[in-house]
């Protein structure tokens, strides 16, 4: 304490708790996102990061159509995968506040819940349904407490889990490798993976590279076996996973790059494999 401190109060900045969710995030050209789209109570500290997430979903799927590389459609999935990560967040910090009483109606109970400032399943958890996610039938892991418990998975729709693996001698992280176009995670060696990726990439000018990661951990974690991979979007979600090799590796990942862009398969897949 400083009693004698001089202080200045140069700005006052009120602000009313309020929780609502826009029901729709696109307009034709218009894009919500952040506080636009969704106001929620600062218990959690939610508001930013949701908006900051919104963005990092929505800025590939803009650059991917903006460059014709894929179909408008794909801007359709930004609404289908945000707004019910949004609704769900909100719903949170809205229970969050009433149990600290920071509501009018609840002033008297000042306790706060035991899931608060405990949301790691609601942070890393949260998973996308929507045609940008190719789903391999899969089901999500089943946790106790959905707000509190993450279990990490590679299943379509989720996001893409941290390992650690080692890559030329470094101990690098899977996050550390992707976020950068798409990137087909291989267990084991790939190279059929890779081949098809390359293929891929050189045809149809994708943002697209390959990550071998011949790591146990890295194949429990993502549940694949030695011949299996993922395809991880470049907002760092699953968007794929073929959990052993099946059939011929270059057209199951054009197909899958094809159905997450939109794109009509035959025409995307059809040149790269003749
Ligand atoms: C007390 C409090 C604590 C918080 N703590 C956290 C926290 O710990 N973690 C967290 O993640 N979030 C927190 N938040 C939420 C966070 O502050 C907001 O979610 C975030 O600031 C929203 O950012 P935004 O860019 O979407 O909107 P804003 O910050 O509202 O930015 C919108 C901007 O657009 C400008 N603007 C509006 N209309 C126009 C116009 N017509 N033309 C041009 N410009 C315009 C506005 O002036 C403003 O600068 C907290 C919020 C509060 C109130």
């Amino acid at each position: 304490m400083l009693p004698n401190l001089d202080v200045k109060i140069l700005g006052i900045a009120p602000w009313t708790a309020s929780a609502h969710v826009a029901e729709q995030y696109r307009c034709e050209r218009i894009f919500l996102a952040g506080d636009a789209a969704h106001e929620m109570p600062p218990t959690g500290g939610f508001g930013m990061n949701t908006g900051v997430q919104d963005v990092h979903n929505l800025v590939w799927k803009l650059a991917a159509v903006l460059k014709g590389l894929a179909s408008p459609s794909l801007l359709d999935t930004y609404h289908d995968e945000r707004q019910p990560v949004a609704r769900a967040i909100t719903e949170q910090s809205l229970i969050n506040a009433t149990s600290m009483g920071r509501l009018e109606q609840t002033r008297k109970n000042a306790g706060a819940r035991s899931e608060y400032l405990n949301e790691q399943g609601m942070i890393f958890g949260a998973a996308y349904t929507s045609r940008a996610i190719v789903s391999d039938g899969t089901e999500a892991p089943h946790v106790a407490n959905p707000v509190t418990d993450y279990l990490p998975s590679a299943r379509p729709g989720a996001r893409a889990p941290h390992v650690f693996f080692q890559n030329d001698g470094a101990q690098i992280s899977t996050i550390d490798v992707v976020g950068n176009g798409f990137v087909v995670l291989t267990a084991g060696g790939g190279r059929m993976w890779a081949e098809a990726v390359a293929e891929l990439a050189k045809d149809h000018s994708l943002p697209l590279k390959t990550q071998a990661i011949d790591d146990e951990a890295f194949m429990s974690a993502y549940e694949l076996d030695a011949s299996g991979a993922v395809l991880v979007r470049p907002d760092g979600y699953v968007g794929w996973r073929s959990r052993a090799m099946m059939g011929d590796p270059a057209r199951t990942l054009c197909d899958a790059i094809s159905t997450i862009l939109g794109r009509i398969s035959s025409r995307i897949c059809a040149r790269s494999i003749a």
